[in-house]
């Protein structure tokens, strides 16, 4: 499936966005996932933890040298499944 450009989703292996460049999960790509998931934030999560472990190997071996470490907050930490308040 090849889609024109104006879809929010990531280029693998460089995991940025193929719409607006931004690492991807980008602000358009969080809100339709948000949206996509309404109600329904752990299974978001189980499919962005998915996600993140497919990154992270692919980024570790672009980076080659320096494996990524921030990929939870890019990936996971924006969902509000812990809502405590
Ligand atoms: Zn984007």
């Amino acid at each position: 499936m090849s889609c024109p450009h104006g879809e929010h989703v990531p280029s693998r292996p460089a995991w940025r966005c193929r719409a607006c460049g931004a690492p991807w999960p980008c602000q358009p790509a969080k809100l339709r996932l948000l949206a996509e998931y309404a109600g329904n934030m752990p299974s978001l999560m189980v499919y962005l933890v998915a996600l993140r472990e497919e990154a992270a190997e692919h980024l570790a071996e672009l980076a080659s040298a320096t494996p990524p470490k921030n990929l939870h907050r890019r990936f996971t930490d924006w969902v509000p499944v812990h809502r405590s308040k």
